[in-house]
Order: structure tokens, then sequence, then C-alpha cells
């Protein structure tokens, strides 16, 4: 296998999803020639787009495992980390809610484990403070969580990316590794837009992280898909709800039980369910479970009963844990491999993943740091303000932009208020992805009550005026093409 004239770099990371870009921005710091290689269209297209975008603080994973230690480093890292880039986020607190004084002793045990890892300000409260706390919830003790929060998981990777762009790293979607050579103190992955050459590798490939650690020979691991489906009710279901609302979980269950979430623009998720299915790509949402995420909820909020729920999404969790039960918990791995000096392994990055994100980038950094010699490079931009968003604007901020450019006063998302300037300014991306999903997660258009009705034909214009012919337009590019040619010419 030999590469082709492109430059060696000193660390290629494979896999945009939000770990996989947290160590390029990371490693962007110092004086390294750098490479992410992600398989599909855009960033986070993998587990980073389907989970519940909490801030966790690290009381629900067991105490001096690598899940806690970079979930409770992460927690400290993410609030300044998201301010930085521009991300939008809300330190929210959470509630753990027992029903009945029979759960009191697993919230204690909660606590206890958030105790021992170092979770700040932990508290269990009464009735009174729950309703205090959230007036929706009902529960008779509740473990409370001051520090949890909510974030965008996918702007966050966007920025992370992009950030680490900006200094000098480079990224290449619709590249999947398909085969690794190795020799000469080099790796050699080998793509279908031709093969590269790595001093360092960094596998963070989420779901497929066993696969691809597979290609370079090390058989190590296997990741177990996990399905987690979830329902977002309507922005305007008349319920208002600020902070997470989370049931006692069995010790056993795969996930932290069906919780109420809110999202940063208003709406509520319920979710997830958590059942081992036998594809990774098997992101279906099912009737049965619909029906079960609406009576779970119901029990921790009645109000839930009648509010309309606009859409469905799923998120596959890439664990370790045998589905036959023979384990009961495994860790992260974050490790160098000993068969391949140099190739370092991000396995079963399951929940708190996006949380512990910074932190893992941070681990990584330091392991390749103690074989390369790594020089902080004079200045790293450590990100951008905030992208004003017209949704958000005041009245003047809105007068002020629109009279500079009437892009700004031609709505496309009548649900979210998006206007055609920052349709555009998300398609002029620094990585050239121009496919609908990637408009959606950048803007908000189609997230929406009508579910893109409205706005998929106005971007679909702007898409063209942008240079994408319509037989070019996809969901979310390879094979899921809008459209196979014209009725009339
Ligand atoms: C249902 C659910 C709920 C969750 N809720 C939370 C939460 O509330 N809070 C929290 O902290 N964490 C949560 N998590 C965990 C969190 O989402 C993950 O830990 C995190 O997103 C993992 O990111 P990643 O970058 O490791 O993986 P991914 O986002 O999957 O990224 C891996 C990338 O590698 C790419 N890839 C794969 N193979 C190749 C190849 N051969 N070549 C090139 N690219 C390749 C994939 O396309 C993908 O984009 C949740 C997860 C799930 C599933």
């Amino acid at each position: 296998m030999r590469e082709t004239a492109t430059p060696t770099y000193d660390v290629v990371v494979i896999g945009g999803g939000v770990v996989g870009c947290a160590v390029l921005r990371e490693l962007s710091r110092y004086d390294l020639r750098l490479l992410l290689l992600e398989k599909e269209a855009d960033l986070a297209e993998g587990v980073s787009k389907g989970n519940s975008g909490v801030i966790h603080a690290g009381f629900n994973v067991p105490s001096g495992s690598l899940k806690a230690k970079t979930n409770v480093a992460g927690l400290a890292l993410i609030y300044p980390l998201a301010v930085e880039l521009g991300v939008p986020h809300r330190k929210t607190g959470n509630l753990v809610v027992a029903l009945s004084d029979e759960d009191r002793p697993r919230l204690e045990e909660l606590k206890a484990e958030g105790d021992r890892s170092g979770v700040p300000d932990l508290e269990i409260v009464d009735e009174t403070a729950i309703r205090r706390l959230e007036p929706l919830a009902r529960g008779r003790w509740a473990l409370y969580s001051p520090h949890t929060g909510i974030i965008s998981p996918y702007e966050l990777t966007v920025a992370l990316a992009e950030c680490a762009w900006q200094n000098g790293a480079e990224v290449r979607l619709e590249t999947p590794v398909e085969a690794v050579g190795s020799g000469d103190g080099l790796f050699r992955l080998a793509t279908p837009k031709g093969t590269i050459a790595a001093r360092r590798v960094v596998n963070s490939a989420g779901l497929f992280a066993d696969e691809v650690a597979r290609l370079a020979g090390i058989e190590d691991y296997r990741v177990f898909p996990y399905r987690g489906e979830y329902l977002i009710a309507d922005k305007d279901c008349g319920l208002r709800l600020g902070l997470p609302v989370y049931p006692v979980s069995s010790r056993n269950d795969p996930g932290l039980g069906i919780h109420i979430t809110p999202t940063l623009e208003g709406n509520i998720i319920l979710g997830p369910s958590a059942e081992p299915v036998e594809d990774k790509r098997d992101a279906a949402s099912t009737r049965e479970v619909m029906a079960r995420l609406k009576a779970e909820a119901g029990r921790l909020m009645p109000e839930l009963g009648g509010v309309p729920f606009i859409h469905s999404y799923t998120g596959i969790r890439p664990k370790l844990v045998d589905p036959s039960g023979r384990d009961r918990f495994r860790d992260f791995v974050i490790e160098e491999s000993g068969l391949r000096p140099g190739w370092i392994n991000l396995v079963g990055i399951e929940s708190p993943g996006l949380t512990a994100a910074p932190a893992i980038a941070k681990m990584v950094a330091a392991m390749i740091g103690g074989r390369l010699d790594m020089r902080e490079k004079p200045g790293f931009i450590a990100g951008q303000p905030p992208r004003i968003r017209f949704a958000h604007a005041g009245d003047s901020e809105r007068a002020e932009r629109v009279s500079r450019d009437a892009d700004w006063g031609e709505m496309v998302c009548r649900c979210e208020h998006v206007t055609r300037a920052e349709v555009v300014s998300a398609l002029r991306n620094p990585f050239g992805v121009r496919t609908m999903d990637a408009v959606k997660r950048r803007t908000r258009c189609g997230m929406g009550r009508c579910q893109g009705g409205f706005c998929t034909p106005r971007i679909v214009e702007i898409l063209q005026d942008e240079g994408v012919p319509a037989d070019g337009i996809t969901k979310r590019g390879g094979v899921s093409r809008l459209f196979y040619g014209r009725i009339k010419g």
C-alpha cells in the first residue's frame, strides 16, 4: 500500500463525531500536521447526532472508572469550551425522581457514587423542593444536581472541527478508511480517494471503532449496538420544562431510564429506550416503543398526556456490554495499542461521551505528547463568537441586519424563524458540506412543527443558487438524492 501524493500527517483522526472533533481541536493547539477522516458527508452523522444532549454531572457511572473521571473532568471543561466556541448550551440542573419512599435508597446510592467521584453539590430534596425546582415534576424524593445542563451536540461537534480547521487542521468528508497498512514507522490508511500516511492514528470511529481497529489487525474489541428511541413534543404544546427529569433507574438498566429533557429551543424530548439490535445502522422508530415512551414519561409527568408530538428519532449506543448479560458494566476504552504502537483506540464511548469528549481529548493529547515532540503554536484561535440567529435577535439587531443585507429579511423556515442569510452562511461552511441535513443541523430549518414542509423547496432553490444542481441535492450525501430528473423541461 503506497500513499498518494499527500503529505505525511503527524496525526490522523478517524471519525468526525464529537470525540474525534474534540481530539482534533485539542491537537490543533500544537505544531502538528493534522487530518480528520470521516466516512459520511458531514460531521456528527453518527452517535453524536442522536442523543439526549445532556451535560451529565457524573453520578450515574461507577466512581473510579474512566467514564466517571472523564465525565467529571468534562463537566468542568465543557461549559467554558461552549462559551469559547459560541455553542448554544444552558446549565439547567436536573432531578432524578423517586416516586415512592422505597426508591430513596437508590437515590442515596447515586449521591454516594457521585460524591466519591467528586461531582459537586449533589443534594437529596423532598416533594416541596421538587415542585419549586420544576413545577412539572412529581416525586416523593429526588437527587438534585445543579451543574447538569443541555447543549446542542451537533453544533458542538461542528464548532470543534471548525476551530481545529481555523488552527490549520484538515478535514476530509466522504472519506472512509477501508484498509490499514503499517511499516517504516508509518500507518497507511487506504480510502477510496487515495492512501494517507500518518505517524499516529486516533481511532474515534464510534459504533465502528471495533471494525476500524480490526483493519489495523487489532482484534480486541466488539461493539454491540443498543438502540435508543426518542419522541419530540411540539414547542407550542403549552408546557415549559426547565430541566431534565430522570426516573430512578435500576442498576441493571442499560440506559438511564426514559427521561424527559428540555431542548434549548423549548421542545420536550421523551426517551431514550434501550434495547440491543443486530445491525449498527438499525435506527428504526417503532410503534411499541413510542407507546412505551409516552406511558413511562407520563408516570413522571402526567401533564405530558395530551401533548402533540412532531417527530421521533433514534440514537444507537456503542456498547461493550454483551447483550447476553455476561457483564453489567464496561468502561470506556482509551488506550494505545500494544500491538500497533502509535495507534490509539477510543472504543465503547457511549454516554456520557458527549460530556466527556473534551476530557477524552486532553487524555489523547497527553498520550500523543508522550511520543511526539509537541510544541504549542503561538496564536491558537480558541473559538469564535456565537452565530447570530434571527429567531433570538432583538428588534433593533434584526432591523440593522436587514438594512445591511436583504437576505436577513427573507424567511426560509417559518416554524423556527430562520432567514435566507442564515441558510446561505451555513452552506458556505469550511468543509463544503451542502446537504439538506447540514442546513437543518446548522440552522434548525425543518426542525419545527411542519418538519420541512415549508422550507424544503426554499432550501432547494438556495442550494441551486449556490451552485448545487437539482440532481446533486441530497438529504445526507451518498445515495440520498432528493431528485432523479425533471418532469418538465
Ligand atoms: C441514545 C443516546 C443518548 C445519549 N445521551 C447522552 C447524553 O445525554 N449526554 C452525554 O454526555 N452523552 C450521551 N450519549 C453518548 C454520546 O452521544 C456519545 O458518547 C458520543 O456522541 C460519541 O461520539 P463519537 O465521536 O465517539 O462517535 P460518533 O459520533 O459515532 O462518531 C464516529 C464517527 O466515525 C465515523 N466513522 C466510522 N467508521 C469510519 C471509517 N471507517 N472511516 C471514517 N470514518 C468513520 C462515523 O461515520 C462517525 O461520524 C448518548 C448516546 C446515545 C446513543
